[in-house]
């Protein structure tokens, strides 16, 4: 037997049995973000380079050791994009976006590819929802990404979350406290990971997001962000606590907060899930006032986060969630010969276009294989055609909740269906998928 081809390192397939999970995230996310006004967007899963270097800043983890590079043909370089604000801003500028008034607010749901250590909750392609919103100064667009945020993971079902929240400031408070950290690391510069002494040059405040225990053992007593703060840069942050205080929504004050990327100016917050283990931040997010103007913009306020799918379904497998039921057929015709199956064929097709699920044998099973199938895939409603029902032109229509049988002239045969559907339906409640059918059934009699 030749060896079979593995699937990369750090990459997950997402299997049929698993669909309704990730839609059960993803119908959610979508529903959240379009009440609260936000509008898809897509941008290509590779960028030059160079934007990635702009705006996630050349000393993040992200560009100094985790991005996917390629060359193409000629000398340009490409990286599969690791994360989704940077390209949303190059395509909103590039597409005259930003010209067209603010606020803008658009959200997307994309694979995004990091070159880290495989291990629960960190993989190499993970996906992200996430959004962003621009031309907005105001604690109240912090608090309403917050609040949007909470509201995703509260529909979702999640509990045990905890947001922190952080203000590091803008580029003045900054430079104050960068020299307060090199003053208080550099006494410790020998203890310190290479990778840590490197960032004490270039840019202390990475240190604070060091995972190595020694590193953050030194970093404990660190001077924070917030006894930096100018004056509006401390308003800012008071108000938003304020208002987070008045919607409900609990959070703790983390000075250890910093964020991975350079990009972020003022607020920073994180949800932290207790549900799976070290990785457990579920999104990630703050302000970035400086990245449209850094990539060639206006100076546009700006904020975002980002949602990891990956470990959000992953907390809600760990905390018995609930997930959306896997959608079933509501019809499977059951052929026997060759000439019932054409007949199953257009009957099927039949009940298709007017707006049902339904299956079909395509590789000639006989009847009690096709029996259990339908039973296995869980369909709603059964007939079996065979040769007696071809000749009389009436078959039986089997419940399969019920096992009632209801026998019904083929001729009429979408007929029956529908409305022995409608009585199902009702007898059995109204799940989300046939209230539309239904809705669209009933409408459709209206007209006759
Ligand atoms: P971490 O501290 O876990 O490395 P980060 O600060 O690098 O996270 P962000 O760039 O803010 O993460 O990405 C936003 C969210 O995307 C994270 O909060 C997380 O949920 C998810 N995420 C980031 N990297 C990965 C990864 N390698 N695998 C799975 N999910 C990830
Ligand atoms: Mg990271």
């Amino acid at each position: 037997m030749s060896m079979q081809i593995k699937r990369p390192k750090g990459t997950q397939d997402m299997l049929p049995s698993q669909a309704a999970k990730w839609r059960t995230v993803e119908e959610t996310v979508r529903q959240v973000a379009e009440q609260f006004g936000f509008k898809e967007m897509r941008t290509p899963v590779f960028e030059e380079t160079g934007l990635y270097v702009r705006s996630v800043g050349d000393t993040s983890d992200v560009v100094t050791k985790e991005m996917y590079t390629v060359s193409s043909k000629g000398s340009d370089t490409f990286t599969l994009r690791p994360e989704g604000t940077a390209g949303i801003v190059r395509a909103l500028l590039e597409n005259g976006v930003m010209n067209e008034g603010f606020p803008q607010k658009v959200y997307y749901l994309m694979p995004c590819y990091r070159h880290e250590k495989p291990q629960a909750g960190r993989l190499r392609e993970f996906h992200q929802f996430g959004l962003e919103m621009f031309g907005a100064a105001s604690p109240y667009a912090d608090a309403e990404i917050i609040l949007l945020a909470s509201t995703v993971l509260e529909s979702l079902g999640i509990e045990n979350v905890s947001l922190h929240i952080n203000s590091i400031g803008c580029p003045e408070c900054r430079a104050k406290y960068r020299d307060a950290l090199r003053e208080y690391f550099a006494p410790h510069e020998s203890e310190l990971c290479e990778t840590c002494q490197e960032r004490l040059k270039k840019n202390p405040m990475r240190l604070l997001d060091c995972k190595s225990p020694i590193c953050k053992e030194i970093a404990k007593n660190a001077p924070t962000t917030v006894d930096f703060l100018c004056d509006d840069c401390r308003a800012h942050f008071d108000t938003l606590k304020d208002i987070l205080t008045d919607f409900g929504v609990a959070f703790t004050v983390d000075p250890k907060i910093v964020r991975g990327l350079d990009y972020y100016t003022r607020t920073v917050f994180e949800f932290i899930s207790e549900d799976i283990g070290a990785q457990g931040t579920v999104c990630g997010g703050g302000r970035y006032d400086g990245l449209v103007s850094e990539l060639g913009g206006q100076a546009v306020p700006a904020l975002g986060f980002g949602m990891g799918l990956e470990r959000i379904i992953m907390t809600m497998e760990n905390s018995g969630c609930e997930f959306e039921a896997p959608k079933t057929p509501d019809l499977y015709i059951a052929p026997m010969g060759e000439k019932a199956q054409r007949k199953a064929a257009l009957l099927a097709d039949a009940v298709r276009r007017n707006g049902y699920a339904a299956e079909t044998d395509l590789i000639g099973r006989g009847i009690k294989p096709q029996m259990r199938y339908a039973d296995k895939v869980g369909a709603k409603f059964v007939v079996v055609i065979g040769d007696n029902e071809l000749e009389s032109g009436e078959a039986k229509l089997k419940n399969m909740r019920t096992g009632d049988e209801t026998p019904v002239v083929l001729e009429n045969f979408m007929a029956a269906f529908s409305s022995a559907f409608i009585n199902e339906v009702f007898e059995n409640g109204l799940g989300d998928d046939i209230v539309g059918a239904m809705t669209d059934e009933i409408s459709g009699e209206d007209k006759e």
